[in-house]
């Protein structure tokens, strides 16, 4: 049975949604239908449980369900739809709520002189999911706008399932500029933005009641839905204790500037006086309605996404008690097909137990070479009919895709071009770029046009390509079929990054900065490779820059290059600890098993 087959073979199981268990359809004495479509159950309480049990309440501006549905602008939608993978193959009882973003965030075309261009990302969203009866209103500019919400049902081999919302205000009866404030992702000024956050905070609460979900807790995905605190306020007459007791806030940004806020005269107009103005800021911070700090004020639980940004979080929020959870991806999403192949012959199970990925060591050194080069190829095709550049399948091949904007550093490796051009006589490489910047971030498309210069000032020496309109599918492509994920935010403002786990997730060896996840992931020389200094060594941001500029270098020129062509064995002992000591762990079963016990079940 060819891989395909199997697959096959495996979704046509018929599942218990709420223990698992396999049930023949045509025997099936339990079942009821719901969103369309029919489940079967074991027994009555099974099917009891599924409609009645308590779920948590997943709220995200952005979710990454797949490249098709382009509701998602990066690492923060990515971080969702694995949250809503991991929780239906391990049956925890989610529902998530996001906005439908009919046009998407953007589509990128970049033109030869390297300037980003942007058009709408249209998608249909009856393509993919029904359309629920309910409509709920929310206030807006003294209007009642109507939303109404998309079902899609992520399902798993494992039988779990969690529905998705996808909330809308392309509805009769809504003015033409109401019905497009669920358009476009990020798009628009703040009030454009306040008038989403409302949609998704407010309507999202109301959505559900009106869905009669039984919702044991809020969970909020950064502070984008934090209004959603405010409405729980007044549906329990403004007992704060018990709206904390459901609330659970991740934030993801180390730095106060980057906090969605907005002036209370907007907040006023648009939102009206739907909640007191002395409880917005008694809760939401006295010179403006700062989101992050709503959130923070109404959650009983609160964490950071890595250690290293729990420790920034402390700082930045005295007084508040924050945990951490680091992030982690989904293992079989971000598995290539010829890896996941390798791991079903030596560690059947990992795909819903990662943690046996520990297990890689016996895995034969020139299978794994064998799966990475099919991964490597398959790239290299993809970027030739995308490109029609040709790259080289023996050359050192370095990927970096990621949100194109300026604490990312796209550009750090041109800082020196002459000793770049140095250290490709020791041992050549080629580069593999893409990312998209948002439409307002003119710092981010300046680092797009930088590159496009680069590309053409080493035409002849180093095959350079970015590539357009990153996404999840070239995520997944990039992610697997390089031989070094570069990584170089400016620290502290990586609160996790996360496709760098997706590169252990295929062997693939890390370079990074000791920002976000990599501080917990980086064992120099074992797992990969460390650049600058640990952030908690007390030395002046000046020589921080320089070390790792020498890092970058020198790395690549004495470590990187020389193991890559002359010590082949060395290197794939390396991919080998890839998988066993960083995905074993960086996945996000190990991530929502602890939402569960630490934040879900508190
Ligand atoms: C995983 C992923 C990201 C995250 O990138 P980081 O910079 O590592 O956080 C961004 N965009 C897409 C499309 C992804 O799949």
């Amino acid at each position: 049975m060819n891989e395909s087959d199997e697959e096959m073979e495996k979704a046509r199981i018929i599942r218990d949604p709420v223990c698992g268990m396999p049930i023949e359809p045509e025997k099936a004495k339990f079942k009821a239908e719901f969103g369309g479509k029919l489940y079967y159950f074991c027994s009555e309480y099974c099917k009891r449980r599924f409609f009645e049990r308590p779920r948590i309440a997943y709220f995200s501006m952005e979710v990454g369900i797949k490249s098709e549905i382009p509701t998602y602008s990066g690492g923060l939608g990515a971080l969702a739809g694995d949250t809503i993978r991991s929780s239906a193959d391990l049956k925890i009882p989610l529902t998530a709520v996001t906005l439908v973003s009919r046009k998407g965030y953007l589509k990128q075309k970049i033109t030869e002189e390297g300037e980003q261009l942007e058009y709408p990302d249209e998608w249909a969203p009856s393509e993919y999911m029904i359309p629920l009866p309910p409509i709920v209103e929310v206030p807006i500019e003294g209007r009642k706008v109507k939303i109404r919400a998309w079902l899609y049902e992520h399902q798993s081999v494992t039988g779990g399932v969690v529905p998705i919302l996808f909330l809308d205000t392309d509805v009769e009866g809504n003015t033409p500029e109401d019905r497009g404030i669920t358009d476009f992702l990020y798009g628009g000024d703040d009030r454009y933005r306040l008038k989403q956050e409302i949609v998704l905070g407010i309507g999202g609460v109301r959505m559900l009641e009106a869905l009669n979900f039984n919702v044991a807790k809020y969970h909020m995905n950064e502070g984008h839905s934090s209004l959603l605190t405010l409405e729980l306020l007044r549906k329990n007459n403004m007992d704060s204790d018990k709206v904390k007791n459901l609330c659970i806030f991740t934030t993801h940004t180390p730095v106060e500037a980057a906090f969605d806020k907005f002036p209370y005269d907007l907040v006023e107009e648009v939102l009206g006086d739907l909640f007191p103005i002395e409880v917005l800021k008694k809760y939401g911070g006295q010179d403006r309605l700062n989101m992050t700090f709503l959130a923070l004020n109404l959650s009983k639980y609160t964490n950071g996404v890595t250690k290293a940004h729990m420790e920034y979080s402390r700082r930045l929020f005295p007084g508040h008690h924050i945990m951490s959870i680091t992030n982690g991806v989904h293992s079989y999403t971000w598995t290539s097909p010829f890896f996941r192949e390798l791991f079903d012959k030596y560690i059947p199970g990992w795909a819903n137990e990662p943690e046996l990925l520990v297990r890689v060591g016996p895995i034969p050194d020139e299978e794994i070479w064998e799966a990475h080069m099919k991964a490597k190829r398959h790239l290299l095709e993809f970027i030739k009919e995308k490109t029609g550049v040709e790259m080289d399948l023996e050359v050192l091949t370095i990927g970096f895709a990621r949100r194109a904007t300026a604490y990312k550093r796209a550009t750090l490796i041109f800082s020196d071009i002459e000793r770049l051009r140095e250290v490709n006589k020791i041992g050549k490489i080629q580069l593999v770029f893409a990312g998209k910047a948002h439409p307002r971030d003119i710092p981010g498309k300046m680092m797009i046009k930088e590159i496009y210069g680069y590309i053409k000032q080493l035409k002849d020496e180093i095959k350079i390509v970015y590539l357009e309109n990153y996404n999840m599918d070239m995520a997944a492509k990039m992610t697997s079929g390089v031989d070094v994920w570069l990584n170089t935010p400016l620290p502290p403002l990586e609160a996790s990054g996360t496709s760098g786990m997706k590169a252990a997730h295929n062997g693939v060896l890390n370079f990074s900065v000791l920002d976000g996840w990599w501080v917990e992931g980086c064992v120099e020389g074992v797992t990969g490779w460390a650049i600058g200094p640990r952030p908690d060594e007390p030395i002046e941001e000046k020589e921080r820059r320089r070390r790792e500029l020498k890092d970058l270098y020198n790395k690549l020129e004495y470590l990187i290059i020389p193991t890559f062509y002359e010590r082949r064995d060395e290197w794939i002992s390396m991919m080998n600890n890839s998988i066993g000591k960083v995905a074993y762990y960086f996945n996000s079963h190990r991530m929502m098993q602890r939402y569960a016990t630490e934040a879900y079940l508190l």
